[in-house]
C-alpha cells in the first residue's frame, strides 16, 4: 500500500521536472516520444522503492505459478494414482458403511462424531438402548487391511432428501488406485455386519413417501407354534407359500406373473396379523405393511410401492375393505382417500413386475369386498380365521398351562363351548390368570361378561 502510494508520488510530473533532461513544461516543441519514455523509465528504475515493488510482484507471480503448478500436479496425481468411491445417503450401503466405520476407525482420534441410537431386544422381551458413535461430517483417515483411506462425509446444506426431510449427504472414500479392489471387500463386510444384526429377526417395513423404510427395530421372529389356528389352516398356507417360492421357473416358462395372493378374513382378534408375522419368521422373510387409507397415498405411489417391495418380503395390505367404504373415505379430519379401486387392481396385477411377489390381504368384512378384488389371479387362496374353535380353545389352554392339566382343559372347554370367543380374548384371559389355571376355569365368564 505504502509502495503504491510512493510510486504514485514518483509518477507526479512535479517530481519528473527535477531531472535535468526532463522536458520543460513551457516548451512548445515536445521531445520525441521514445526519449520521453526512456526518461520516465530511468527515473522509475533508479528509485529503490519502486524496483523493490517490482521485485515483490515478481516473487508473488512466481509463487502463484508454483501454487497453480502444485494444484495441477496434485489433481494429476489424484486422477492417476487415487481412486474414490462415492456413497450417497440414498443408497442402502450408506448406513451400513457408517456403522462399519464406527467399528474400524480409532474413535479417540476422531474429531467429529455423530450419535446413533440403537435398541437391543433381549430374550425376555425387554429392550435396552445403546448409543453408538459414528463418524460425523468432516474428514477422517483410517487404515484397514494395511491400506490407508481418507473418508469424507459431506453434508449438502441446500439439498434435501424430500422423502425423509434429512439433508443430503455423501461419503467419499479415497485410496490408492492399486488398492481399488478393497472397496468391494469393504462394502461386503459392511453389508454382512448389518445383516448379521437382523439375523433371527423380522424387519417390518412401512411406506415412507414413495419408499419402504424399516419401522422400529427388527423384531424377534414369531414362532409358528405360537399362533393357534383351526386344524390344518396353518399347514395348508405354509405348504402353498413354500411351493410358490420354489417355483419361479414354472411361472416364467408360462409367461405368468410370478406372484401369489392370499386373503385372510374373519373377525378382529382371530390371529390374522399374528399368523402373517409368524409365517414371515418361518420363511425368514420380512414384512411390508401398507394401510390403504393412509393419508397422501395415490394410485401412482401405491403402484410404485408394490413394484418396489424389498427382497424377501411379504406384502401385507391390512383391512383392505376400509379403503373403499364410507368409514375411511373421509376420516375424522375430513381426509379423503386418494386411491381409486381401479388403481388398486392395477397395482395388484403389477404387470411390470417379474419378481416374486407374495401378497396377503386381510379384512374383517369379506362381504364388503368387490368380487373383482378377490378373483383368482389376484387372490389365489382364501382362508377364514374365525372365533375360537374347540381345537383352538384346547390348544391355547395347553399352551399356557401345559399338557398335564387335561381335566382343567376339559372343564374350561365345557364352560365356554357355547360362546363366541375370539382367540385374542382367550389370550387376554390366560395372561390375566397367568399360572392359575383353576381360576381361569372358575372365572371363565369374565370372557363374555367383560367383553374380552
Ligand atoms: P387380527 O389380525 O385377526 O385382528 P391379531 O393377530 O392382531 O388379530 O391378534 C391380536 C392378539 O391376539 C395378538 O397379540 C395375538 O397374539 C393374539 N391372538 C389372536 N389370535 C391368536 C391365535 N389364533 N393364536 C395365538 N394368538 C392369537
Amino acid at each position: 500500500m505504502l509502495l503504491a502510494y510512493q510510486g504514485a508520488t514518483l509518477a507526479d510530473p512535479a517530481a519528473g521536472s527535477t531531472d535535468p533532461q526532463s522536458p520543460n513544461v513551457t516548451d512548445s516543441q515536445p521531445l520525441p516520444k521514445k526519449e520521453e519514455e526512456s526518461g520516465l523509465f530511468k527515473s522509475i528504475t533508479a528509485n529503490p522503492y519502486f524496483s523493490a515493488g517490482f521485485g515483490l510482484i515478481g516473487v508473488g507471480a512466481g509463487l502463484t505459478l508454483l501454487r497453480q503448478g502444485l494444484t495441477l500436479g496434485a489433481s494429476y496425481v489424484q486422477r492417476r494414482l487415487l481412486v474414490t468411491l462415492e456413497i450417497p445417503s440414498k443408497d442402502k450401503s450408506y448406513l451400513w458403511f457408517l456403522q462399519w466405520m464406527s467399528q474400524q476407525a480409532p474413535k479417540r482420534r476422531m474429531q467429529h462424531l455423530a450419535v446413533e441410537t440403537s435398541y437391543k431386544q433381549h430374550d425376555n422381551g425387554s429392550i435396552s438402548t445403546t448409543f453408538g458413535l459414528v463418524p460425523g461430517p468432516g474428514i477422517h483417515y483410517f487404515r484397514w487391511h494395511g491400506v490407508w483411506m481418507k473418508v469424507q462425509r459431506q453434508r449438502d446444506g441446500k439439498m434435501m432428501d424430500l422423502t425423509t426431510g434429512s439433508p443430503w449427504e455423501t461419503i467419499t472414500v479415497t485410496t490408492l488406485s492399486r488398492d481399488r479392489q478393497i472397496f468391494t471387500e469393504l462394502l461386503s463386510e459392511a453389508q454382512e455386519m448389518a445383516l448379521k444384526k437382523q439375523e433371527g429377526k423380522t424387519v417390518i417395513y412401512t411406506s415412507y413417501g414413495p419408499e419402504w423404510r424399516p419401522f422400529g427395530m427388527p423384531r424377534r421372529r414369531r414362532l409358528l407354534d405360537s399362533v393357534i389356528l383351526d386344524t390344518n389352516i396353518k399347514e395348508r398356507i405354509v405348504e402353498d407359500v413354500r411351493a410358490f417360492i420354489g417355483n419361479g421357473k414354472w411361472y416364467n416358462e408360462r409367461g405368468i406373473p410370478y406372484r401369489r395372493g392370499y386373503l385372510l378374513y374373519g373377525p378382529p382378534g382371530s390371529g390374522k396379523s399374528s399368523f402373517i408375522q409368524a409365517l414371515a419368521g418361518e420363511l425368514e422373510y420380512n414384512i411390508c405393511i401398507l394401510n390403504l387409507s393412509e393419508r397422501g397415498l395415490t394410485d401412482d405411489r401405491l403402484n410404485h410401492l408394490l413394484s418396489n417391495v424389498p427382497e424377501r418380503s411379504i406384502m401385507l395390505l391390512e383391512d383392505i375393505d376400509a379403503a373403499f367404504t364410507k368409514r375411511a373415505q373421509a376420516d375424522n379430519q375430513g381426509y379423503q382417500s386418494m386411491i381409486t379401486f381401479s388403481g388398486l387392481l392395477n397395482a395388484l396385477d403389477g404387470v411390470a413386475s417379474a419378481e416374486e411377489r407374495i401378497i396377503f390381504l386381510t379384512t374383517n368384512h369379506v362381504e364388503n369386498l368387490d368380487p373383482a378384488l378377490i378373483r383368482p389371479g389376484r387372490v389365489d387362496m382364501k382362508e377364514f380365521l374365525g372365533n375360537a374353535t374347540e381345537a383352538q380353545i384346547r390348544g391355547m389352554f395347553s399352551r399356557f398351562y401345559g399338557k398335564d392339566n387335561k381335566h382343567l382343559e376339559d372343564a374350561f372347554y365345557d364352560r365356554v363351548k357355547d360362546k363366541q370367543i375370539s382367540t385374542a380374548g382367550l389370550q387376554g384371559h390366560f395372561v390375566y390368570f397367568k399360572d392359575k389355571p383353576e381360576q381361569a376355569v372358575e372365572q371363565a365368564e369374565m370372557l363374555w361378561t367383560q367383553l374380552m
